[in-house]
């Protein structure tokens, strides 16, 4: 018997290895099953894909497992499947896929078993009669459940479950009458669950399963909710501009889809940057929720994915990451905010979690949501051609009226740090009113670089081919691609000319200039330099919501999804960033922050008001954007697309070269485009672009290069890649660069 099994390592193959000698019958090898192996003189975790009786290898050379480690899989046969579906859709080796998708315990062949920490009566306690506390109510309702429970234990979630609180559990042991102790429980995956248990078909009534009351739909909302079916796949674009109440209705299919006994999965973009998204739903819903994101320790993160793959939690809320947990019974999947950057990895195993989800939700024969004002071209051109449902929400739900959009020519202006003069009139009247005003800058730190504009000199960083950003608190020049700090000269290094120019304003320029302008308000920084803390973001949404007049400075991290009810008026800084980008979805990168910013002004009651400021306001695509919306602008930047001959018409992929020596990447990349060629010859449907220079040529002294593949058809352009990769893999040059293939690929 031979096992075909995966490896944690960067190779497009499964190995074959023979099970231990003499394992025992409940560690018969089947699919799922973690072993340990030998590998290259390593010791490995590995997860069994197959089980075959004949091997592709010599059979004689084939060496034995170490050891099989579980007796049951540690990931179902669904997403073992899907693992694998989505390492072939990616080009990506199989065993990083699926180990990506572990928690770190798993892939460190930990037991899957869990330890729970429970209670019991001591022996005093279990000595008492039924009603012996009854004049500490919560306390005597604990005694009772401990006396009627399975075992006469529980464990920490039921008792929070049954509404009895960790101080009441400490009254008791304080009393003497109960103790803590630990346990070792097989995974629950493999037990019958006594609380929330699934038995498919049974529903659970709604008043159950919600903590408030529900608002009432507006039309549009319950449009939009009628059209979902619940039990087949389909995907749904529900296009609705910011604060139409997409949430609203992600809610209430959600609490259709845990009616009838099944699990919710919803992805959102950040959940640092979204706090408010969280707590909705552990507002709204009464039933355990899995959070899964990379901002929480390993051991919690463990406990949530085995939540989630027990069945336990009935909603998991999370980043891309969570596009992977394993699910028992998912019922629906809702991706909020579907165009943001963040659902693509950009790194390692470089998966689209929005992507893979459609396909998951095909292979569980379930609907997916994708909610976006601002849609993704590829997710637009899906709706308009009919493939996914296009829902629109077109209202405001709560009333408010959208927000008035100028554009200010910045052209023969005198800029006060960046900002116009009626842009600065305009932050006065808004604060005299009482409310509050978000300005809109896209660079952190005090300004993009230093200049001497006697010389020409400007702060460049030595490893990269990049500008060094100036920082203010303390003084200092950091480049953001490598990280490099060096203190800022006070004089031109170059030709010792005594004063240097601050180029632009970034965010904290911006904020020291208005604090100087306005003396009278609070002026609130928020970028990744002032929110790097944990709960830095919540703290910051609560201070402004418990504030007046204020203005808040702020890079795209305000874009998303935050409720500022005070916020009447928005300012762009600079508009035109995107049109100028030698990315093909700059103008769409840069009409999604604009409209998502705008939907920021004016939420409540209040008129909001949104300034764009530009030096091209005349410019054909940011007209159409201002006069007639983003559903248009989108529809002429597909035109554009499909002219250009791009996707979402066209297919691409990239291929990504790093190393020391500018040679080595190009001289990679030329092979992958000779072997690619073989298989995709150059032609009117497919077309090769490089070797390039990235965008930034080199980065911490490693040069970087790009080649780019464009081909009408997805089938031929994969077909070639599979067939192209094997070789490629066979030949030196790929262990003498840092090499990667990114599918679909977002960013240069
Ligand atoms: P979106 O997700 O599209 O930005 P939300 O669902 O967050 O919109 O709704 C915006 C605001 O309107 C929220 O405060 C929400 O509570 C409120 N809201 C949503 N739907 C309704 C409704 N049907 N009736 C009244 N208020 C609503
Ligand atoms: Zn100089
Ligand atoms: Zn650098």
């Amino acid at each position: 018997m031979f096992l075909q099994i995966a490896l944690p390592v960067p190779m497009r193959t499964t190995f074959d290895y023979r099970p231990p000698d003499g394992s025992p019958p409940e560690k018969t090898p089947i699919p799922g099953l973690r072993v340990k192996v030998n590998f290259n003189r390593r010791e490995l975790v590995g997860i069994i894909l197959s089980v075959s009786e004949r091997s592709a290898y010599d059979s004689t050379k084939v060496k034995f497992c170490e050891e099989i480690i579980d007796t049951h899989p540690c990931m179902s046969p669904a997403l073992l499947d899907f693992c694998q579906w989505a390492a072939s859709y990616y080009h990506h080796p199989v065993g990083e896929v699926i180990f990506s998708a572990l928690p770190k315990a798993l892939r460190e062949g930990k037991s899957i078993d869990v330890r729970v920490e429970k209670i019991r009566h001591t022996s005093e306690g279990k000595g008492l009669p039924e009603n012996a506390l009854k004049r500490a109510k919560k306390q005597n309702q604990l005694h009772r459940a401990l006396l009627k429970a399975d075992k006469q234990t529980l464990d920490i979630d039921e008792c929070l479950a049954l509404e009895i609180s960790k101080s009441t559990i400490r009254a008791l042991k304080e009393k003497g009458l109960i103790e803590s102790f630990t346990e070792t429980v097989a995974e629950p995956h493999t037990q019958a669950l006594h609380i929330n248990s699934i038995n498919p078909g049974d529903t659970t009534p709604e008043l159950t399963l919600l903590k408030e009351t529900p608002q009432q739909l507006n039309p549009e909302q319950s449009t939009a909710l009628k059209s979902l079916r619940y039990h087949q796949f389909q995907c749904y674009l529900l296009e609705g501009i910011t604060g139409s109440g997409k949430t609203e209705v992600y809610l209430h299919a959600i609490a259709r889809t845990l009616q009838s006994n099944r699990q919710a999965l919803i992805l959102i973009p950040e959940i640092g940057l979204s706090p408010q998204t969280l707590s909705r739903f552990e507002r709204r819903f009464n039933v355990p929720i899995a959070v899964l994101h990379s901002a929480i320790s390993d051991g919690e993160r463990s406990k949530h994915w085995q939540s989630a793959r027990s069945g336990k939690a009935r909603i998991i809320i999370g980043t891309r990451l969570a596009s992977l947990a394993d699910i028992k019974e998912l019922g629906i999947i809702v991706i909020d905010e579907e165009h943001d950057l963040s659902y693509k990895q950009q790194d390692g195993f470089r998966y689209s979690a929005r992507d893979i989800s459609i396909y998951r939700a095909r292979q569980c024969n379930i609907p997916i949501i994708l909610g976006s004002a601002t849609p993704s071209l590829e997710s637009l051109h899906n709706a308009l051609t009919g493939k996914y449902t296009h829902l629109q929400l077109t209202h405001r739900a709560a009333n408010a009226t959208p927000p008035i959009i100028e554009l200010q020519d910045l052209r023969q202006q005198t800029l006060y740090g960046g900002l116009s003069t009626q842009a600065m009139q305009a932050l006065r009247t808004t604060i005299d009113a009482g409310d509050q005003a978000l300005i809109f800058v896209n660079r952190r730190g005090y300004a993009p670089t230093l200049l001497c504009q006697h010389c020409g000199w400007s702060a460049k960083c030595n490893a990269c081919d990049a500008s060094m950003t100036l920082h203010s608190q303390p003084t200092r020049l950091h480049c953001h691609h490598c990280d490099r700090r060096r203190s800022a000269p006070k004089t031109c290094p170059s030709c010792q000319h005594p004063q240097l120019h601050i180029a632009g304003p970034g965010t904290e320029q911006t904020e020291e200039l208005l604090s100087h302008a306005f003396t009278d308000v609070p002026v609130i920084r928020i970028d990744r330099d002032t929110t790097q803390r944990k709960n830095s973001m919540q703290e910051k949404l609560t201070q402004i919501d418990q504030l007046d007049a204020c203005l808040l400075v702020g890079t795209q991290m305000l874009a998303k999804g935050h409720h500022l009810k005070k916020l009447t008026l928005v300012v762009v800084v600079d508009a035109d960033q995107g049109i100028l980008s030698p990315d093909f979805r700059g103008p769409e990168r840069m009409g999604q922050l604009i409209t998502q910013v705008a939907g920021r002004a004016g939420r409540e009651q209040r008129q909001g008001r949104v300034i764009l400021q530009s030096y091209r306001p005349d410019h054909p695509i940011l007209q159409t954007l201002l006069k007639q919306g983003y559903l248009a602008f989108a529809k002429q930047l597909l035109t554009l697309r499909s002219q250009a001959q791009l996707p979402p018409f066209w297919f691409t992929c990239l291929f990504r070269a790093e190393s020391k020596r500018a040679g080595n990447s190009i001289e990679f990349l030329q092979l992958a485009a000779k072997i690619c060629q073989k298989h995709l010859p150059i032609s009117p449907q497919a077309h090769y672009l490089g070797p390039l220079p990235s965008t930034i040529e080199r980065v911490n002294n490693r040069y970087r290069y790009i080649l780019q593949i464009k081909c009408a058809s997805r089938a031929q352009l994969h077909e070639a890649l599979r067939l192209a990769l094997v070789e490629l893999e066979q030949n030196a040059l790929t262990r003498r660069t840092r090499w990667a293939l990114d599918v679909d690929y977002l960013e240069h």
